[in-house]
């Protein structure tokens, strides 16, 4: 599959670029994209880079039924030198599989993915943007084709790639939100899809998530699904407290995801000598913790966000806040010191970034 060759068409009008400092998440698409199908009798075959257009599929198709589907979510980056550099994309391919195999998707050559969008990247380089906080938020798919209304794993997919240049997450700098501990709906559980990266997922968490913001939180903490006790995530990105001087993440379960700045957070915190510990988190510690004066930070990690700071936590009816509602000391260092290896800004000990 890796000897496999990828056609190249070209778009014949180009888009007008955004403007850099107006940018929002998601919502410009460069001039191309990546296309790939599967079929049983071919396999994964037909590799394409081609102007970034609609598809048509059949109605009947698996993914608008059945909602067998995954995707990723990664980042490029504009280097000072002119170089674009990718974080740890091999752990997002890996990733990728392993989310197709939780929904009996045919596997992904890891090596020809990370090659597809390699060369996809550079045929649309120049709309990386250039600006502070801006990058090239890339994502990678894959849908059910087969148009089968029995309930079963489809026989065809398309697996894409479409690119989209981000602003800043932070337009006036990184600030803490408020944060409502959820306490009636679940995100996932263990034995479910929880730690793979489903479309599903997102499509189930959307409920919590409109009450949390009409009630003016910008996230939800997800607990546990069986006794609604112990932490998961907090909207969809990974979560870190800071107890004394010790540094708490929820020990991976089968229901949290496993994210990539999880990873680096844990990898950074042990080169740097800091306490940390993967363990069962309880909502209630959090708040015994918050009283007696031990609770001094709390951040969601992710790679749209990189360190999302949390300022206040609502649980019933109280509410704790957190280092005075201001970013702490240590979620600011995480997120100088990533943002700094993944602009390369700063020297990568771990060989983190990649090169396109
Ligand atoms: C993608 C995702 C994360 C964060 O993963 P990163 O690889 O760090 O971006 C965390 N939680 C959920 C539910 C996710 O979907």
């Amino acid at each position: 599959m890796s000897e496999q060759t990828i056609t190249v068409t070209l778009a014949t009008e180009k888009k007008p670029k955004p403007d850099p400092s107006k940018l929002e998440f998601g919502k410009v698409f460069t001039d191309h994209m990546f296309m790939m199908d599967y079929t049983v009798e071919n396999g994964w075959h037909n590799a394409q880079i081609l102007p970034y257009q609609p598809i048509t599929l059949d109605p009947a198709s698996v993914i608008f039924h059945y909602g067998q589907a995954v995707f990723e979510g990664m980042k490029a980056y504009l280097t000072a030198e002119d170089k674009v550099l990718l974080f740890r994309p091999e752990k997002n391919m890996e990733r990728l599989n392993k989310s197709n195999d939780r929904l009996c998707i045919p596997e992904i050559d890891e090596e020809f993915a990370l090659d597809a969008l390699k060369q996809l990247i550079n045929v649309d380089r120049e709309w990386i943007p250039t600006g502070e906080g801006t990058s090239l938020y890339i994502r990678p798919f894959v849908i059910s084709t087969q148009p089968f209304l029995g309930v079963a794993a489809s026989i065809s997919y398309k697996f894409m790639i479409l690119l989209s240049p981000v602003g800043s997450y932070y337009k006036e700098g990184v600030k803490p939100v408020k944060i409502f501990v959820e306490n009636e709906y679940v995100r996932a559980v263990a034995g479910g899809t929880g730690s793979a990266k489903t479309a599903g997922n997102y499509a189930s968490s959307l409920k919590a998530q409109q009450i949390a913001t009409q009630k003016g939180y910008s996230q939800v903490l997800w607990l546990d699904g069986v006794e609604k006790k112990y932490i998961e995530e907090v909207g969809a990105m990974n979560v870190f407290f800071k107890i004394g001087d010790e540094v708490v993440t929820p020990v991976l379960n089968g229901s949290i995801l496993e994210g990539v700045t999880r990873r680096s957070v844990l990898d950074l915190l042990k080169h740097w000598n800091v306490p940390v510990v993967e363990r069962k988190i309880s909502v209630e510690e959090i708040f015994e913790a918050s009283k007696n004066g031990e609770l001094k930070e709390a951040f969601g990690t992710g790679t749209a966000a990189v360190i999302s700071p949390i300022g206040e936590f609502l649980w019933n009816e109280t509410s704790i806040t957190l280092n005075n509602g201001e970013t702490g000391e240590l979620a600011k260092k995480i997120y100088d010191t990533l943002t700094n290896i993944q602009n390369g800004r700063e020297e990568d000990p771990f060989g983190w970034t990649v090169e396109v």
